[in-house]
């Protein structure tokens, strides 16, 4: 073999063999195969965020989650799945475990967001007192440096804002606040993507993921919203194109 042939072909398989993990998670981006974990953020116990008239987070996470899988379903992606169906109120870290076990190569988490403490207020509901804030709303979108495929997460962190915006819904920016519990440093502000490094759903999983805020339950208005089924199909179908978008985007790269 001539040396500068032998040379040529020792770069290839150097440079194939340097970034196997992008290669399979974009070789993976077949929409009849991709495995999709979508998780509902928080548990029945422990149920996150209460919205302004006293609804668990988890049930808005839930049925959300359920309407992205069918809407990642019809968009193509069979293999997406629910992380957690029976609800078994895993800590992050055992979500993003469970993902790996899984060998999904895809997670989006679902939540609902609130806001720190001192900007809630309080208002009667049924005779109980409830918190809420009308002073923020919107979704918002999270990603992590510390993900191994931080560039691929973002990527579709900002394909899922694009999506979400297009459909007209607008993103909070009280995560980006000079406050303790705040201070998200706000990579993309014209569709809403934060990173959020210390995310353990989104650092422990070794695939791309995000984490999806779908909006403002103690706001009092977002929440009507947010409890409707007009909402949630917007949403989820937005994520479902966003995924599709990106998953194009993998594969042509
Ligand atoms: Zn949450």
């Amino acid at each position: 073999m001539r040396p500068v042939l032998a040379t040529l072909l020792l770069c290839v398989f150097l440079a194939a063999s340097a970034a196997p993990a992008a290669d399979a998670a974009r070789a993976s981006c077949a929409k009849a195969s991709l495995a999709i974990a979508v998780d509902a953020g928080h548990g029945p116990k422990v149920p996150g965020a209460t919205s302004a008239r006293g609804a668990p987070e988890y049930d808005f996470n839930l049925r959300l989650a359920r309407d992205v899988v069918a809407a990642l379903a019809a968009a193509g992606f069979p293999k997406a799945f629910l992380l957690d169906p029976k609800g078994s109120d895993l800590p992050p870290a055992a979500r993003a475990a469970r993902a790996n076990t899984a060998k999904a190569g895809l997670l989006v988490s679902i939540h609902h967001d609130s806001v720190q403490p001192q900007f809630l207020e309080t208002w009667s509901v049924d005779g109980r007192n409830r918190r809420y804030c009308d002073r923020y709303a919107g979704y918002s979108l999270f990603f992590s440096t510390r993900n191994a495929f931080a560039g691929q997460s973002l990527a579709l962190a900002k394909e899922i804002g694009r999506e979400l915006t297009a459909a007209g819904l607008a993103f909070t920016r009280h995560h980006a606040a000079d406050l303790p519990g705040e201070r998200r440093e706000l990579v993309d502000d014209a569709v809403g993507v934060y990173r959020y490094d210390g995310l353990a759903v989104l650092a422990g999983a070794h695939m791309p993921a995000v984490l999806v805020e779908a909006g403002v339950i103690v706001n009092r208005d977002e929440e009507i919203a947010l409890s409707g089924p007009q909402r949630r199909q917007k949403t989820a179908q937005a994520i479902a194109r966003a995924v599709a978008v990106w998953c194009d985007g993998e594969k042509g790269r």
